[in-house]
C-alpha cells in the first residue's frame, strides 16, 4: 500500500515563516495572515501529461488566520522570502 492513501492533501502552514498582520477583506478583523501552502496535487489527471510528477506543484497564499480566506497568492519566491 503506499503511503500516499494515507497522507491527507491539505494545505499546511509554511514552516518558519513569519505572520503578517493585514486587515482581511472577508472578515473585516486586521489580524496575523500566515503563509499556507497548497499541494494542489493532480489526483485524476489522466492524458497526455498524466506522467507528470504529483508533487511538481505547490502553490502558496497569504491566508487569514481567523476565517480562512485567502487575501492573496504568493509566488514560491515570495513565500520564501516570508522566512524569517
Ligand atoms: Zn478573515
Amino acid at each position: 500500500m503506499s503511503p500516499f492513501f494515507f497522507r491527507k492533501f491539505e494545505r499546511w502552514p509554511l514552516e518558519g515563516a513569519k505572520s503578517i498582520s493585514v486587515c482581511c477583506e472577508k472578515c473585516r478583523n486586521t489580524n496575523d495572515h500566515i503563509i499556507m501552502v497548497d499541494p494542489e496535487i493532480p489526483l485524476l489527471q489522466f492524458g497526455p501529461f498524466g506522467k507528470k510528477p504529483l508533487l511538481s506543484l505547490k502553490k502558496y497564499y497569504l491566508t487569514c488566520s481567523i476565517c480562512g480566506h485567502d487575501a492573496k497568492e504568493l509566488t514560491k519566491d515570495q513565500a520564501n522570502a516570508m522566512k524569517g
